[in-house]
């Protein structure tokens, strides 16, 4: 039986792929100029925004002040921030807080009413309490309130179990050389009906989030398989620091609990790390202790359980307040209840996990890319703010930042698509008789393999011969995958093991690249920083570029 029709084209001023925070909020400024359609792969609210739980930094409070959290970023960055660009979303924050308050989104304040003062948490590397939060479910608060007002906008239609495979370019169209390389569209399956679709647009806003997924152990949700990195990558785009992956120190260690992490602002509010034998190790790391910057506790975590040999450390709450913890953090006592662990009771097992992609698809401050017509916000783009390591809940910020930036940017597009032309499928969309049940064992063998390569050899410390050893079984495995990719039917779990494989494969790449360690990047052969001057490590058409950067990046 022939699987995998070819739908109708959908045709719309924008098209966003990715129901997160920079998708709803890109959506709902980008509407108040033209059609939007919203494309997500699973049910909209399921992304890593749902699971945010610190909250979202900005200079509200007196004690405060922009160029702290500025100097906060730039420390954090190691080097590889781009200053300019840090200090404008700096500055925006109070202002994007406005907006999302608007949006109906109910921050916690210190006492009853619209009019009490906000809440600020303080998180590792933040000189400051800066961190606005909805309890500890910031990001299900912002989630919730966002998708509500698309839902309720005339001009947004929103497509759920609707998967991007692939971006559409002008060459697709038949367009002439100038515009063959515009991105006009992105290939969507249906994923009840198994069938894919092209949708068309003017602009194309990619706001697909990360891919902790490449990694065995992980903070994020299922959909964070680096579909749009893929997606960008094999268009041309140019990708940027994809080394610099942020391993989150305290994930929950037990057996049942997928993904769970423990938010940094429990160590914020005064939790310490203790080993098995019940001694604070934190202070023989950092000056620092417990809030040093989420790579330092990453890797001394690591550190402890390798001297040690146990397989997790240990957060102690138990001289806190522990009324205090409970209302601070109901959804973390309730969650670790569920385990049978007191949270403020007992000493909680945890142990790091991939957690947010510093890289990405490279942006100007619009979050344009190298492509004409394509936009890249939130998670999945590169634009300077985190350099080599990211600063605590700057990510929200940054996707709020930049979804206003670059809907304000795209309004200037010169409308583009809109004479009727249709796409031709490329051949592993082309209608086929496939045996599905025959691939299904390999899919799931090569997930659990890519991603147990990069966790054991592509994680938190690495060494040349590990990178070495990663880039040959990820190479043959991606090879294998695209095979398969163009003669299967179409399912969703080959579409994302083809964007992991590939993604990891660029990944161990980046990281062979640079001899030195900075950041989030600690390789044994190099374990001090370089003394020149640090650039960003791009990527692009499978080569990692030696030198000047191909692409200008527009600045107005
Ligand atoms: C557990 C956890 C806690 C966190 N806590 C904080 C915090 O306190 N503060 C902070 O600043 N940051 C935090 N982060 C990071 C932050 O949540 C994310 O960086 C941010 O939410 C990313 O937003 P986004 O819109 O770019 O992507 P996401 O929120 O991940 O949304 C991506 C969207 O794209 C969709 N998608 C993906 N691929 C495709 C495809 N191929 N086709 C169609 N749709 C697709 C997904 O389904 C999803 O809807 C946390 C992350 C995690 C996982």
């Amino acid at each position: 039986m022939a699987v995998n029709q070819l739908e109708d084209q959908v045709v719309s001023r924008f098209l966003v792929v990715g129901s997160g925070i920079a998708g709803l909020q890109f959506a709902l400024l980008a509407a108040q100029h033209g059609s939007v359609r919203i494309v997500t792969k699973k049910s909209p609210q399921e992304s890593n925004t749902n699971y945010a739980q610190g909250g979202i930094a900005a200079v509200l409070s007196p004690l405060d002040d922009f160029e702290l959290h500025v100097q906060d970023t730039l420390a954090a960055g190691d080097g590889l921030c781009h200053a300019e660009v840090v200090r404008l979303m700096v500055e925006a924050a109070p202002r994007l807080i406005e907006r999302l308050l608007g949006y109906g989104v109910q921050f916690s304040r210190v006492g009853a009413g619209q009019d009490a003062p906000f809440s600020l948490g303080r998180e590792g590397g933040h000189s400051r309490r800066r961190i606005l939060h909805a309890k500890d479910l910031t990001g299900r608060e912002l989630e919730s309130r966002l998708l509500a007002a698309c839902r309720a906008h005339p001009q947004i239609t929103l497509d759920e179990n609707h998967l991007g495979m692939d971006l559409i370019k002008g060459r697709d169209l038949d367009y002439d050389d100038a515009d063959a390389d515009r991105v006009v569209g992105c290939w969507v399956l249906d994923r009840q009906r198994l069938r894919p679709r092209p949708y068309l647009a003017d602009t194309v806003a990619l706001a697909t989030g990360g891919c902790g997924k490449v990694y065995s152990y992980t903070s994020n949700p299922d959909i964070a398989t680096g579909d749009g990195l893929a997606m960008a990558f094999r268009a041309g785009a140019l990708l940027a620091n994809l080394k610099f992956v942020q391993f989150h120190p305290t994930c929950l260690y037990h057996p049942k609990a997928k993904s769970f992490l423990i938010s940094e602002a429990v160590r914020g509010e005064g939790a310490i790390l203790i080993n098995q034998r019940g001694e604070r190790f934190m202070p023989r790391y950092h000056t620092m202790a417990d809030l040093a910057p989420r790579d330092v506790v990453a890797r001394s975590i690591d550190q402890e359980m390798k001297t040690t040999g146990d397989r997790c450390v240990y957060l102690d709450l138990r001289h806190l307040d522990r009324r205090r913890v409970e209302k601070r953090f109901p959804h973390l006592v309730q969650t670790c209840a569920s385990f049978g662990i007191e949270l403020a009771g007992e000493p909680v097992p945890v142990v790091p996990a991939a957690h947010y992609m510093c890289g990405g698809v490279m942006t100007d401050s619009f979050g344009r890319t190298n492509l004409a017509g394509l936009y890249a916000i939130g998670e999945v783009a590169c634009t300077g703010v985190h350099g080599a390591n990211r600063l605590a809940s700057n990510s929200l910020l940054e996707a709020v930042y930049f979804s206003e930036a670059a809907a304000e940017a795209s309004r200037a597009d010169t409308p583009y698509f809109g004479d009727g032309r249709s796409p031709v499928p490329p051949a592993a969309l082309q209608p086929r008789d496939t045996n599905r049940s025959r691939e299904a064992m390999v899919v799931e063998h090569d997930w659990d393999m890519v991603r147990r390569v990069m966790w054991d050899y592509v994680g938190i410390v690495r060494s040349r011969q590990r990178l070495d050893i990663a880039l040959r079984r990820i190479r043959d495995c991606r090879r294998t995958v695209e095979k398969l990719y163009r003669e299967s039917a179409l399912n969703p779990d080959l579409i994302e093991l083809r964007n992991i494989a590939l993604l990891g494969e660029l990944i161990v790449l980046c990281a062979r690249y640079r001899k030195e360690s900075r950041g989030l990047h600690f390789t044994l052969d190099h374990p001090a920083k370089s003394q020149d001057s640090p650039r960003d490590t791009l990527i692009m058409h499978g080569k990692v570029l030696n030198g000047e950067c191909p692409w200008e990046p527009a600045t107005e």
